[in-house]
């Protein structure tokens, strides 16, 4: 069967060779995507690449399938099962698009052009120039946030990208092996196989969960002297884990982790962080606030997300963004407000949605309908720009404006083919350790709050689907049956 699926997934594979990129076409508008994640690439996936000049820019020639990131951080699922190459999916496109591996570094929207830095590894290599566009989507994401707390940019772990996941894996078996040392003392034992999770949103809570898996299942196994010393502690400002979830949930979830032996400490806010302490401040139900200070091992921050200087750079360009804060606000067609030919996605918009893979990558779909609508009509894309204008208008005379707004929705409803954006949440789904998850899903018009084994396997068969090729959906399915046959690989 593994071979049958290997050699489909092979032909699935070779079926197509790239075009050559293409040399743009003077009569056809340049659409420059920025980003190659959850937004960018299920925009690319729909889009109808002959009706403009494409061009994708990001610093990462691959997508990244991360909700399974927290997998790779103990060898559950290698880095490279959840990787797929921008290349791969340009090829299947029907014109070519040129791709270019390169940062954003800013964003002219005056003259229409985007700066861009390759930032190459070889030597004398590294480029920096500029490349414009009729129209721009901004799919850049977030970097974490840290809230300016010291030290954790220098000390910590994050968990966003493949490096961070990688960076994760060393640094427990570096502890590991570092605690098993001759002649460690007591303290500095306990000290390196403390692994500290701050954040208790999703990441967190799946980090968490599969550290403990892995001491549990493997390094237990194979380091037995360390069974009773391997700790892990997630913090959580907030009274509770979870917060997305039903309470049913958050309870099931909490009381999975005490069987885990992980230690959980909610309204403890972390305000500092050296190289081997986290100092955090506990509110009791008093209100009284206490501080600790505990040693660590390893420290992963997973707080959330930030807005990224190219973005915030670009906010400040446009008055109309001003009381943005948590990045670009964007109208119900997803345009940047207070511009005409900017659109944006994902973790760097602001729609009113959580900052999630799926709100992304709906959003993404979304533009790919509204940019193959507007090739095909100039009609409607003509009224598109001039609406999106007028709702774009800078704040002043707010009555005035509200009215102006008012009449153009009427209008956008008029036009049926481009309805505004809007968001189906299909639920939330967190795996918690042990070989469970939680799952808050909506189906057939109902909620369904679920935790458990049964979960997992829903879980595991939801995410395999997902995936975004086949070749990545064989990769994870081998990577589960030789971590389950064989353990995780422990070397470093
Ligand atoms: P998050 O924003 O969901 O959670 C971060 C948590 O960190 C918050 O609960 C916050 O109270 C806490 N925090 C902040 N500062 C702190 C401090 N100094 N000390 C202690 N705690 C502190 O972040 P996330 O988990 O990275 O998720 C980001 C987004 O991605 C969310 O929208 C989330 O829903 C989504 N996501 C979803 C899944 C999933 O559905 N399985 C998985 C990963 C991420």
């Amino acid at each position: 069967i593994i071979g049958g699926t290997a050699y489909l997934a092979y032909g699935v594979y070779e079926q197509k060779h790239p075009d050559d990129q293409f040399e743009p076409d003077p009569t056809k508008k340049n659409l420059v995507i920025l980003g190659t994640g959850w937004g960018a690439v299920s925009l690319l996936k729909k889009l109808d690449t002959e009706n403009y000049n494409v061009i994708v820019i990001s610093p990462r020639n691959y997508f990244l399938f991360t909700p399974l990131l927290p997998s790779c951080t103990t060898g559950t699922v290698e880095h490279r099962s959840i990787m797929e190459p921008i290349r791969s999916i340009l090829r299947h496109k029907k014109a070519a698009v040129k791709y270019y591996e390169a940062e954003a570094t800013k964003i002219d929207p005056e003259r229409k052009v985007v700066a861009i830095d390759d930032n190459s590894d070889i030597k004398g290599a590294s480029n920096k120039t500029e490349v414009s566009y009729d129209m721009l989507v901004v799919s850049v994401g977030a970097e974490n946030a840290t809230f300016g707390i010291p030290g954790v940019r220098e000390h910590s772990c994050f968990l966003k990208e493949i490096g961070d996941a990688q960076q994760i894996r060393k640094k427990i078996m570096d502890c590991v092996e570092t605690a098993t040392f001759k002649d460690q003392t007591p303290e500095e034992v306990e000290r390196l196989l403390h692994m500290v999770v701050v954040g208790g949103g999703p990441t967190g809570v799946e980090f968490a969960g599969e550290l403990q898996d892995f001491f549990d299942q493997d390094i237990k196994k194979w380091v037995p002297e360390i069974s009773d010393k391997f700790k892990v502690t997630l913090i959580e400002a907030l009274p509770n884990v979870l917060p997305m979830f039903s309470k049913q949930l958050i309870d099931y979830t909490e009381s999975t982790f005490k069987e885990e032996k992980i230690t959980i400490m909610t309204k403890t806010a972390v305000k500092k962080v050296t190289d081997k302490t986290v100092e955090a401040e506990y509110t009791g139900p008093d209100g009284k606030k206490t501080m600790q200070v505990m040693p660590y091992g390893l420290l992963v921050w997973a707080t959330g997300n930030a807005v990224r200087p190219v973005v915030r750079d670009l906010m400040s360009q446009i008055p109309a963004q001003k009381d943005s804060r948590r990045g670009l606000a964007v109208n119900e067609y997803l345009v940047v407000q207070g511009t005409k030919d900017i659109w944006a996605t994902g973790d760097c918009a602001v729609a009113g949605y959580a900052p999630t893979a799926q709100v992304a990558s709906q959003e993404g779909a979304f533009l790919a309908r509204l940019f193959n609508t507007m090739a095909k009509s100039e009609a409607i894309e003509q009224q598109i720009h001039d609406l999106s204008s007028s709702l774009n208008l800078q704040p002043g005379n707010t009555a005035e404006i509200a009215k102006e707004i008012e009449t153009h929705e009427r209008q956008l409803r008029r036009i049926k083919d481009i309805k505004p954006f809007h968001y189906t949440h299909q639920g939330s789904l967190a795996y918690i350790g042990s070989e469970r998850a939680v799952a808050d899903v909506s189906w057939l018009n109902g909620n369904f709050a679920t935790g458990g084994g049964l979960t997992y396997l829903f879980w595991r068969s939801a995410y395999l689907s997902m995936c975004f090729s086949t070749r990545n959906r064989v990769l994870v399915v081998l990577d589960w049956l030789k971590s389950k046959a064989f353990g995780r690989d422990v070397s470093r």
